[in-house]
């Protein structure tokens, strides 16, 4: 397919037409005194739209906005906001083909993927619309009988909500569900490299009702410089941050000035064991699941694979197929099953830490190079094995298709191996041994186990990490707590 009729194609026009490209605040689409930067197909380099570039004097704007909002939106029914949410999910789905071609233009997954992205997002806010009306409180007599203890919840008012570019629609909905049902208004900065698909989420919900100022949105090429004032004003009273353990510190230290509340969702690492006893086939389809989702461009990737000595060349060489025969392309062509990286400095680095395990005596089993479609920035799914522990590869988030397996000998030995990172937010364990698998989920040091599967996303459930990986859960029942303030008024008899 050329170029022009990559972007002529009227579903892609349709999408990139009709796009917001301002900031929004307080309830209009406005343009930004810094100009626009450009937002890029990463599969081609080619540029798909200009958006806002934010800065400080719109930062303020935007909290001014959300500040002003919140007394309002916090007395709210509970059922208006469960409501707009139920809405927004509903809309979101009707218009499944508008987001997920444009999550694959702007991310690189392929459309299969922008497809799966789009269910578990919208599921955040059906679950949200839900856990609105469900907001609960206590009213128990004192232990020494003399009053009552009557506990309540509140919204801790306005937010910060940061996001990652490598799950554009679904980190934006983790954050904007649970604030807005909790009853916060937010100001919500999406990543550089992905904000459309933000963009027209937010469009939507202003579609459907979103009151002025309860949600506001700004793009920068500048976050810093963006949210550091937000931060030192003392009006935000939370951040909720997805993305790097590196840039996570730099905020947490920020948010201590004014004793922000945070919720950190920040790097991983994650280990997947395969035991001898496995059933290999589930193992295998796990270690894919979870190591090619997203062009291995997760938190949640697979990026330590160590097998059980007596499995592990077997186990190598069917991930090797696997991973070998999977087709790079565009992710809007049929058939494309691994998309691009997301840039230069992205591809550099896998293929950085690529030839240091190959260097230090790795065997590249399948892969191992950078690939060339139309110019984006490709790398081939790679396989490695005999990796030496003190590779790059196996201490450093790779964030790309590259699975390194390391064959170990004893049980004791995989879980010290999985455990000796500064990160702890998922792994994966394979074994048929439902003692052995939960006597190994205890044992690691994560915020998440995958049991004898690789995926472990689910509105319902508690996600998030420990150690460097982060503070702080969403989803589940705790995804809303994440957002509230506990008050408790001391009742005399
Ligand atoms: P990043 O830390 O570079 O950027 C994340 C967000 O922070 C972006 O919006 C970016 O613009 C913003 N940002 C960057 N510097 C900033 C600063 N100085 N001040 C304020 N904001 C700043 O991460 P990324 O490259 O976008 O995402 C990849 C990382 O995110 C990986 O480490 C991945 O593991 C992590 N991630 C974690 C989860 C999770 O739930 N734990 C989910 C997805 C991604």
């Amino acid at each position: 397919m050329t170029r022009a009729q990559r972007y002529d194609d009227p579903a892609v026009r349709k999408v990139l037409d009709a796009l917001p490209t301002g900031v929004l605040v307080d309830g209009a689409w406005r343009p930004a005194a810094g100009g626009t930067f450009a937002v890029d197909d990463p599969a081609t380099g080619a540029e798909l739209a200009r958006v806002a570039d934010a800065g400080p004097a719109e930062a303020m704007a935007a909290l001014d906005a959300a500040t002003a909002a919140q007394a309002s939106w916090g007395e709210t029914a509970p059922r208006e906001r469960a409501d707009l949410l139920r809405a927004a999910y509903d809309a979101t789905l009707a218009r499944r083909d508008e987001f997920a071609v444009l999550m694959t233009l702007e991310m690189g997954k392929p459309l299969a993927e922008a497809h799966a992205e789009l269910d578990y997002a919208v599921d955040f806010l059906r679950w949200f619309s839900e856990e609105a009306v469900r907001i609960d409180g206590d009213y128990v007599r004192a232990p020494n009988g003399r009053g009552r203890l009557l506990v309540t919840s509140r919204p801790v008012g306005p937010c910060l909500l940061i996001t990652p570019w490598n799950f554009p629609l679904a980190m934006a909905t983790r954050k904007i569900a649970p604030a807005l049902a909790a009853g916060c208004t937010a100001v919500l900065k999406p990543a550089e490299l992905t904000p459309l698909t933000t963009l027209l989420f937010t469009q939507l919900l202003v579609e459907l009702g979103l009151p002025a100022g309860v949600l506001n949105v700004l793009t920068t090429t500048d976050p810093g410089a963006l949210t550091r004032p937000l931060l030192a004003d003392g009006r935000i009273r939370k951040l909720s941050f997805t993305g790097s353990t590196e840039v996570g510190k730099v905020l947490l230290a920020q948010c201590a000035d004014k004793v922000v509340r945070t919720s950190m969702e920040l790097g991983g690492n994650a280990p997947l064991l395969v035991f001898a006893d496995a059933d290999l086939d589930a193992a295998v389809d796990g270690a894919v699941m979870a190591k090619m989702r997203n062009m291995g461009e997760a938190c949640t990737a697979s990026n330590r694979l160590y097998v059980a000595r007596e499995v592990a060349e077997e186990f190598g060489r069917r991930l090797a197929d696997r991973l070998g025969g999977m087709r790079l392309g565009h992710g809007l062509d049929e058939g494309t099953q691994v998309g691009p990286l997301i840039d230069r400095p992205s591809l550099e680095k896998v293929t950085t830490l690529v030839d240091d395990a190959v260097h230090r005596g790795a065997r590249v089993l399948t892969g191992g190079r950078p690939a060339g479609p139309e110019g984006g920035w490709f790398f081939q799914p790679t396989v490695l094995a005999d990796v030496s522990t003190d590779a790059r590869v196996m201490r450093e988030e790779v964030f790309g298709p590259v699975a390194p397996v390391v064959p170990f000998d004893t049980e004791e030995e995989a879980v010290r191996w999985a455990n000796d990172t500064e990160y702890g937010l998922v792994a994966y364990v394979f074994t048929e041994s439902l003692e052995r698998g939960l006597r190994v989920s205890e044992a690691l040091e994560v915020g998440m186990v995958g049991l004898n599967q690789g995926i472990v996303s689910n509105a319902a459930a508690p996600f998030g990490g420990v150690k460097e990986s982060g503070i702080g859960r969403e989803g589940g029942r705790a995804g809303i707590r994440e957002f509230l303030d506990t008050k408790y008024v001391a009742v005399p008899r």
